[in-house]
C-alpha cells in the first residue's frame, strides 16, 4: 500500500467511527443503556478496525443497544424458588432450567440485585437498575448450596434464601435435608443472605389453618387457643428464629417470609414488633418502593423456560 492510500484508508476508518458513534448516541432512547452503550461502541470499534464492510456492522450494533429494552423502572421483580428436582416427571425446577432462566434474563438486560440493595430501595429511598431483580428461596433446603450455589457463585448473582430455623438446627431428619449453619457462613461472603421463614411453624394446624395465621381449635378435651397464647406463640417462635440467625451468622434479622404466603393484622403487627421491617408474601406482582409487603413472582418449576418467565414478569408492569 503506497503512503496516500493508506492514510486515505485510516481517515475513512476515523470516518467511520466518528459515524457509528453519532449514529448509536441518536438511537440510545433515553441514555439508560450507557453501559451497553460504551461496549458496543468499543466493540463496534474493534470490529471495524478488522473490517471493511461497514454498513452491515452498523445495522447490527445498532440493532443490540435497540433490543436493550427497558422493561421497567424503579421497580423489582423478587422471584421465588424452593427445591431443585432433576427427575423429569417432578415439578420443581432442575439446575439447567434454572440456569437457562437466568441467562435468558441477562440478555433481555434484567439485572439481579442484592437483598441489602432491595432493602436499601424500599427502606432508604435506594436506587434500582432498570429491569431489577431478586431472587429468593424459601425454606432452607440443603439444594441451595449443593446446586443452587456453585452457579449463582460462577455468575456472581446474589442470593436469598428463608429458612425454616428449626429444620436447620435439626437438620430435618427424615425429611428434605437442610443447609447447614456452616455451609451459610461460607455462602455468606458471596452475595447469599438468609432470614426467617420461622422457626417451627411452617405446617397446617389440624383441622385449621397455617399456624402462623390460626388459632388452636379445641380439641380432645382442650379448649381453643386463647388470643394471647395465640399471640404468645407466634412471638416467641419469631424471636427464637431471629435469635437463632443473629447467633449463627451475625446478621441482620429485619426481613422474613411468612409461611405459605399467610399472613393477617395479627401476623403482620408480631413481625413489626420483632423487628422485620418487610414481610415477603407470595402475592404476585412487582415491587415499587412504597409498602413493607414484598410480592413475588413464582419462578420455581421446570416448566417455565426464561422467556416465559420474562412474559409473566412484563405482564406485572400494565
Ligand atoms: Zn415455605
Amino acid at each position: 500500500m503506497t503512503q496516500p492510500t493508506k492514510r486515505k484508508a485510516c481517515l475513512s476508518r476515523i470516518l467511520a467511527v466518528i459515524l457509528l458513534c453519532t449514529l448509536l448516541v441518536g438511537l440510545s432512547p433515553t441514555g439508560i443503556a450507557e453501559h451497553v452503550l460504551a461496549e458496543s461502541a468499543s466493540s463496534a470499534a474493534n470490529k471495524m478496525s478488522n473490517s471493511s464492510t461497514h454498513s452491515p456492522l452498523l445495522v447490527s450494533q445498532a440493532g443490540t443497544v435497540a433490543a436493550s429494552k427497558v422493561h421497567y423502572t424503579n421497580k423489582v421483580a423478587v422471584l421465588m424458588y424452593h427445591d431443585f428436582k432433576e427427575d423429569a416427571k417432578a415439578k420443581a425446577i432442575s439446575l439447567k432450567v434454572f440456569q437457562e432462566q437466568l441467562t435468558t434474563l441477562t440478555k433481555n438486560g434484567f439485572k439481579f440485585i442484592s437483598m441489602d440493595e432491595f432493602k436499601a430501595f424500599k427502606l432508604n429511598k435506594g436506587k434500582v437498575p432498570a429491569n431489577a431483580v431478586l431472587l429468593t428461596f424459601d425454606d432452607g433446603y440443603e439444594d441451595f448450596y449443593t446446586v443452587a450455589y456453585p452457579y449463582l457463585k460462577e455468575k456472581k448473582i446474589p442470593a436469598t434464601n428463608f429458612l425454616i430455623v428449626r429444620s436447620t438446627d435439626t437438620g430435618n431428619p427424615g425429611g428434605n435435608p437442610h443447609i447447614t449453619w456452616d455451609q451459610m457462613r461460607e455462602m455468606l461472603p458471596n452475595k447469599m443472605s438468609f432470614y426467617s421463614h420461622t422457626y417451627n411453624q411452617h405446617f397446617y394446624i389440624p383441622n385449621g389453618g397455617p399456624a402462623l395465621t390460626s388459632r388452636y381449635p379445641a380439641a380432645s378435651g382442650k379448649r381453643a387457643e386463647t388470643l394471647a397464647e395465640y399471640r404468645k406463640r407466634v412471638t416467641d417462635d419469631l424471636s427464637l428464629a431471629n435469635k437463632r440467625i443473629r447467633d449463627e451468622l451475625g446478621t441482620k434479622t429485619d426481613v422474613f417470609s411468612y409461611p405459605y404466603g399467610a399472613y393477617n393484622k395479627e401476623t403482620q403487627t408480631i413481625s413489626a414488633k420483632v423487628g422485620h421491617k418487610l414481610d415477603v408474601t407470595i402475592k404476585p406482582g412487582l415491587n415499587g418502593p412504597a409498602g413493607t409487603l414484598v410480592y413475588r413472582i413464582n419462578a420455581g418449576y421446570k416448566s417455565i423456560s426464561g422467556n416465559d418467565l420474562i412474559t409473566k414478569i412484563k405482564g406485572y408492569t400494565k
